[in-house]
């Protein structure tokens, strides 16, 4: 580390001490798990995505289980997952005793390939789960046509809150869709997820199963003639509630959500602007992106090393990661299912090629100048 250097990290909480008081307004109410705040941060982060329900849980992660506990996925059917995704949309496939039929991603999207999906269609596919890799929606009138119209599709949107697909909102796409609040994602609750459906069934089973089964909320039994009395169970269910005191962060980041989505897509235009006329380098496409991270893939014929790039912005500290992994590439998957390398090639050289370079609302239009100069530095080693 030089001395004096500035530090840049890759993503940061961007928090005011507005957060700060709703979160205090809950501690002091004596209701901290989920009640009336989750409810209203639900009906405003589904009323601004366009969709008619949201079910507010404890991660993406477990809002996608949930999805697919709700439709019925169960061992021996199939599910399509890309292989270019963080673990967690393979993950829980596997949980529900499913297998993941993990396919080949778009080289110019990252997002889950179309063609692949249609080559991987078999009698024991339930449902394809479509990635929007880093705030880019898949093409998802594309997937709809090669699977038809019985097999749902379901939204990993972990990094799309306000993504834009043909003028609807990322969330509306597919039968349901599972949102991040992670702090890496583009408004956080420290931990938590979203569920967005249109559909009325899925909506009840999964407020039912994320309660334990329980046919009502706690915050309506409390509300009741008879509060005293426990609720009936008729299905299995979890507990995968978000509490109101993360709930309370999450709604004051709502409120500031068009400045945050704004505040990030003016860095990435400052990256694009400056980087995309280099050979060496590739980027997404920007139509309805919103940011959650910028990701650019060295040319593999560049002679580049991703990782020595990496180095040298690491020593300089700038703070970078790769995009994501290749899931078939992971010793679990490849022990449990079989997968070998160059299976999904596109997927394998995002996974070696692409970097994430620092992208939040904290960074200061120096810091950018700083990251892009170290940048174009690094690509001259
Ligand atoms: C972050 C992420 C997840 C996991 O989200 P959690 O809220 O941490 O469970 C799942 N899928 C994708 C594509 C992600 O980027």
């Amino acid at each position: 580390m030089k001395p004096n250097s500035r530090v840049v990290q890759l993503a940061s909480v961007d928090l005011q001490p507005r957060e700060l008081a709703n979160i205090k307004a809950v501690l002091d109410s004596g209701w901290l798990t989920q009640g009336s705040v989750t409810r209203q941060f639900e009906a405003l982060f589904a009323e601004r995505h366009g969709a008619s329900h949201g079910i507010a849980t404890t991660s993406c992660t477990s809002s996608l289980h949930l999805i697919l506990d709700c439709l019925g996925i169960k061992p021996g059917d199939e599910v399509i997952v890309p292989s270019f995704s963080w673990i967690a949309t393979a993950n829980v496939v596997v949980q529900t005793g499913a297998i993941p039929v993990l396919v080949d991603v778009d080289q110019n999207s990252y997002a889950i390939s179309p063609d692949a999906v249609e080559q991987a269609m078999s009698a024991k596919t339930k449902a394809v789960i479509a990635v929007h890799p880093f705030g880019f929606c898949a093409d998802i009138d594309r997937i709809q046509e090669v699977i038809g119209s019985n097999i749902p599709i379901i939204e990993d949107a972990a990094c799309a809150a306000g993504s834009q697909y043909k003028g609807k909102s990322a969330g509306t796409l597919g039968v349901a869709a599972a949102f991040s609040f992670h702090p890496r994602k583009s408004i956080t609750t420290g931990e938590g997820g979203i569920i967005l459906t249109d559909n009325q069934a899925i909506a009840q089973m999964a407020k039912m199963k994320r309660n334990h089964g329980a046919e009502i909320s706690a915050e309506d039994r409390h509300g009741s003639v008879a509060p005293y009395l426990l609720p009936d169970f008729p299905v299995l269910g979890y507990n995968y509630r978000m509490t109101d005191i993360q709930a309370a962060l999450g709604l004051s980041q709502l409120e500031r959500f068009e400045s945050l989505l704004s505040g990030r897509r003016q860095i990435a235009e400052r990256y694009l602007n400056a980087l995309s006329g280099r050979d060496e380098l590739s980027f997404q496409p920007v139509d309805g992106h919103s940011w959650q991270s910028f990701v650019t893939v060295l040319d593999p014929s560049s002679k580049l090393s991703r990782n020595g790039v990496m180095e040298y912005l690491y020593e300089r500290c700038i703070s970078t990661r790769p995009g994501y992994h290749a899931i078939h590439m992971l010793s679990y998957y490849r022990d449990r299912f079989g997968y070998k390398p160059k299976d999904c090639p596109v997927a394998e050289r995002l996974c070696e090629q692409s970097i994430a370079l620092p992208l939040h609302t904290l960074l200061s239009e120096s810091d950018v100048d700083y990251v892009l100069e170290n940048f174009v530095e690094a690509l001259k080693q």
